[in-house]
C-alpha cells in the first residue's frame, strides 16, 4: 500500500471517529413522529377537487374561472405555491379538477336560512349544508369520486381527496364542515359514486380573491392544523406569525406544526453555545431548546423569520421568533392561565384546544399589549434586541418562562440584526 493510500485511510478513520463522536453526543429531542391531536407527518401529494358554485347574489359577482385556477395552481401567489414553500417541497397539493361555475338550483336566500322542521320538504334544515350537498352532486355528474378512495373503505379521507367548495363573496370567509346527504327526518351521510364525502372546506373568495383565507381553510382540511386566534386579549398569541391565527397575511405555519408535519427538522440544544439559523422561509431547520432537568415534553423553538421574497414578505417584523411548546396532550388541561392573561378568559379555552394551549409565541415586547411590529427578536432594534443590555437592566418580561410560570434557564444573547443568517448565543444560565 502506498504511503498516500495509508494517509487517505487514516483520514477516513479519523473522519469516521468524528462522525461517531457527533452521533453519540447529539442530544435526544422530543419524539416528533407521533401524532399530536390528529396532526401528524403529512408529506407527498394530496389531490384537491375544487367546486365553483355560484348562488348569483347580485352584490357578489363571481370572478372568472381562469382567475380562480391561477389562485389555486398558478406559479406565484397560489395555493400550490404556498404549500410548496411552507413544506420545502415535501407536501404538494395537486389538481384533481376545478369544476364549475355551477349555478345554484334555488334563490340565494334559501341557502342562508334555516328551516327547523323542513317545511319545504327538501330534506335539509340548514341551507349551508344543502349548499355543499348540491355542489358536490353537481360535480358528481362529471367527476368520479370513487377512484380516489384508495384504501377502498367507502369513505374519502381528506388526504385521499380534499374537497374544496368555492363561492363568490366580496368579503372573504371560510369554514370546514361535516356534510350530510339529507338532514331531515334523519341524518344521512353524503354518498356519491358509492363513497362518502364526510367533510369539506368552503372558501368565500373575497374580491380580490384572498389567498390567506383559502390556504387557512385548506390547512385545516388537509393538515388538521388548529385555529390559533383568541377572542380575548392574549399576550402570547401568534398573531401575524402563523397562518392559523390572523387571516391578513399568507404567513408561514408555526414551527411546531412544521416539525410535526415532517416538513422541518429540529436541532436540539441542551447546552450553552453559539447557534446559527438561516431564514426559515427557505431552510427547514429550527432550534429546539430543551432542559431535560425540567422536562422533555416542554421546550422552546427558535426560528429565523426573514420574510423577504417569500409568501410572508408583507409581515410587519423580521428576526428570531421564539415559541414555547407543551408537547404533552395530557398536560394541556392543567396549564394555568399564563401571566398577563385573565384566568376567567383562559378557562374558556378547551382542554383539547391544542393550537391555543400547546403553542405560545414569546415576544420580546408584549406589555401593555402585544404589537406585531415588535414580535420578533432583532438586535438592530433597541426595543426587541434587549439582550445587549446589562443583566441588571434586562426587563423581566423577556425571561423565557415555562408554562407553569417558572423561569427557564435559557437566555438568548448577542442577537444580531435580523437577516437571512443569524448567529447568536443560547445560554443555559
Ligand atoms: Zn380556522
Amino acid at each position: 500500500m502506498r504511503q498516500q493510500d495509508l494517509f487517505i485511510r487514516a483520514l477516513v478513520v479519523a473522519f469516521n471517529c468524528i462522525l461517531g463522536a457527533a452521533a453519540v453526543a447529539a442530544p435526544t429531542g422530543p419524539d416528533l413522529t407521533k401524532p399530536f391531536f390528529g396532526c401528524d407527518r403529512t408529506v407527498g401529494a394530496v389531490p384537491m377537487l375544487s367546486i365553483l358554485w355560484d348562488p348569483h347574489r347580485p352584490t357578489d359577482p363571481a370572478p372568472a374561472k381562469a382567475d380562480v385556477e391561477r389562485l389555486l395552481f398558478g406559479k406565484q401567489h397560489s395555493v400550490a405555491g404556498y404549500f410548496r414553500e411552507n413544506s420545502y417541497g415535501r407536501f404538494r397539493v395537486t389538481n384533481a379538477g376545478v369544476l364549475g361555475w355551477y349555478d345554484a338550483a334555488k334563490p340565494a336566500e334559501h341557502y342562508w336560512s334555516t328551516d327547523d322542521k323542513d317545511a319545504d320538504g327538501d330534506g335539509f334544515v340548514d341551507g349551508h349544508v344543502e349548499k355543499w350537498t348540491e355542489a358536490i352532486r353537481q360535480a358528481d355528474k362529471e367527476f368520479d369520486f370513487a377512484r380516489y378512495d384508495r384504501d377502498h373503505d367507502g369513505t374519502l379521507s381528506t388526504r385521499e381527496l380534499a374537497v374544496h367548495i368555492i363561492i363568490p363573496q366580496n368579503g372573504s370567509f371560510g369554514t370546514n364542515r361535516g356534510t350530510a346527504g339529507r338532514e331531515y327526518p334523519t341524518l344521512e351521510p353524503l354518498v356519491v359514486d358509492g363513497v362518502q364525502v364526510p367533510v369539506i372546506a368552503e372558501s368565500y373568495l373575497g374580491a380580490p380573491p384572498d389567498l390567506a383565507v383559502v390556504v387557512h381553510e385548506l390547512a385545516h382540511l388537509m393538515l388538521n392544523a388548529p385555529d390559533m386566534y383568541f377572542p380575548f386579549a392574549y399576550p402570547y398569541g401568534a398573531g401575524s406569525y402563523s397562518l392559523m391565527d390572523w387571516h391578513g397575511y399568507c404567513s408561514h405555519l408555526d414551527p411546531f406544526l412544521k416539525l410535526r408535519l415532517g416538513w422541518a427538522t429540529a436541532r436540539v440544544v441542551t447546552e450553552s453555545g453559539w447557534q446559527t439559523l438561516k431564514a426559515v422561509e427557505k431552510h427547514p431547520e429550527v432550534l429546539v431548546l430543551m432542559d431535560p432537568s425540567h422536562s422533555t415534553s416542554e421546550y422552546f423553538i427558535v426560528e429565523n423569520r426573514w420574510t423577504k421574497d417569500s409568501y410572508e414578505q408583507a409581515l410587519p417584523d423580521s428576526g428570531l421568533a421564539v415559541w414555547q411548546i407543551v408537547d404533552d396532550a395530557k398536560a394541556l388541561a392543567s396549564i394555568p392561565a399564563p401571566r398577563g392573561c385573565d384566568p376567567s378568559h383562559w378557562a374558556t379555552v378547551g382542554a383539547d384546544d391544542w393550537g391555543r394551549r400547546a403553542v405560545r409565541m414569546i415576544r420580546p415586547v408584549f406589555l401593555p399589549q402585544r404589537d406585531d411590529k415588535l414580535a420578533l427578536w432583532d438586535g438592530s432594534d433597541p426595543a426587541t434586541g434587549y439582550d445587549l443590555r446589562p443583566l441588571s437592566h434586562r426587563p423581566e418580561r423577556a425571561t423565557l418562562r415555562w408554562a407553569d410560570g417558572s423561569p427557564s434557564c435559557f437566555r438568548l444573547r448577542h442577537i444580531p440584526a435580523s437577516g437571512p443568517v443569524m448567529r447568536f448565543w443560547v445560554g443555559m444560565e
